[in-house]
């Protein structure tokens, strides 16, 4: 019997936290991703924005560190899963969505074929911050 790394004709993507100590693996589609400039993403990130993309918890499979790994409630139900050591924004959970997380994609190391498809919670950007391509924007989420 042949092992393979594929799942529906999708690569396997790895990451991990800045320490190295949380490493992950995503064995689906990573769909929606987004950039988003709200305020608490532009928080949690440090930066301009967050770049994030849903998948299905089942894909999303934590292969060592999951002891560092601890969450934040950051808005009722809304949680923000990250490395206890190095800080590393990982995955975030929503009680409205269960079976389902959203990846940093900043955390994965390796290419992966999706693309961001969009700009969301544009007006709340920072003033610095200047966006310069073509997606579409949104002022909310993404409809
Ligand atoms: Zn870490
Ligand atoms: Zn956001």
């Amino acid at each position: 019997m042949q092992v393979l790394s594929q799942d529906m004709g999708y690569e396997m993507y790895k990451g991990s936290c800045l320490c190295g100590d949380i490493c992950f693996e995503i064995t689906g589609e990573i769909k929606n991703i987004v950039y988003c400039h709200c305020s608490r993403c532009r928080k949690a990130q440090g930066s301009a924005f967050a770049t994030n993309g849903n998948l299905e918890e089942k894909h999303f499979n934590i292969i060592q560190g999951e002891q560092n790994l601890t969450k934040y409630e950051s808005a009722p139900g809304e949680y923000k899963y990250f490395c206890k050591k190095c800080g590393s924004p990982i995955i975030s959970k929503n009680d409205a969505k269960p079976g389902n997380v959203r990846v940093r994609l900043g955390t994965i190391e390796t290419d992966i074929k999706e693309k961001p498809e969009a700009h969301i919670f544009v007006s709340s950007k920072a003033n610095w911050d200047e966006i310069n391509d073509r997606l579409p924007r949104y002022d909310s989420y993404k409809s």
